[in-house]
């Protein structure tokens, strides 16, 4: 596996993405390198909470690190998508985040009642992705075992918002 300064060295710095002010963080050189992808992929996995039943990633990025979590833990896979994109019937909800407001949607029956779900994604900025999805869980039936992300930007201070709403167990890779 590698360090955490290789795999931070794999996440480019773009300063005024989407809009002025901002340093988005790039992970595409991290999933250009089968080695730091990988190395992302395990340390997720080694970061999960035991008996996971189902994975929630979000669109888009939240795909590629929690479908392949969710394959190692042998659990479910449930795609957490932006509105009008699941076909069959589904829960959203709407929340604020960093540059917009924003719905989320999950098909209605994705998670079974008290499923242990944990959620994954590439960055928690202000943390209201995962707030809006830990709702979804939690509307479902679901039991949110736990959060894991690859980058926490803790500027932004996440973790005071994911606590105000009961999420507590969340581990950030960088
Ligand atoms: P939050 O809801 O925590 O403010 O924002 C997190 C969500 O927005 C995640 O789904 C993440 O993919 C995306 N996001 C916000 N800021 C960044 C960033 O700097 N880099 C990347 N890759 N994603 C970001």
């Amino acid at each position: 596996t590698l360090a955490n300064a290789d795999l931070r060295a794999l996440i480019a710095d773009v300063p005024d993405h989407p809009k002025p002010g901002v340093v988005f963080k790039d992970i595409t050189p991290l999933l250009a390198s089968p080695r730091g992808y990988a190395a992302c992929v395990d340390a997720l996995v080694a970061a999960a909470p035991s008996g996971i039943d189902a994975v929630c990633g979000m669109e888009a990025r939240g795909f590629l690190f929690g479908a392949p979590v969710a394959l190692a833990l042998g659990a479910a896979f449930v795609p957490v998508r932006k509105p009008g994109k699941l076909p069959r019937a589904v829960v959203e909800t709407s929340f604020e985040l960093e540059y917009s407001s924003e719905t989320l949607a999950v098909h209605a029956d994705a998670i079974a009642p008290g499923a242990r779900v944990l959620i994954v994604d590439d960055v928690l900025a202000t943390g209201g992705t995962v707030v809006a999805t830990a709702e979804l869980v939690r509307r479902l039936g679901g039991e949110l075992a736990g959060v894991a992300v690859v980058m926490e930007l803790a500027f932004l201070q996440p973790r005071a918002l994911l606590s105000r709403h009961g999420v507590d167990d969340v581990a950030a890779l960088l």
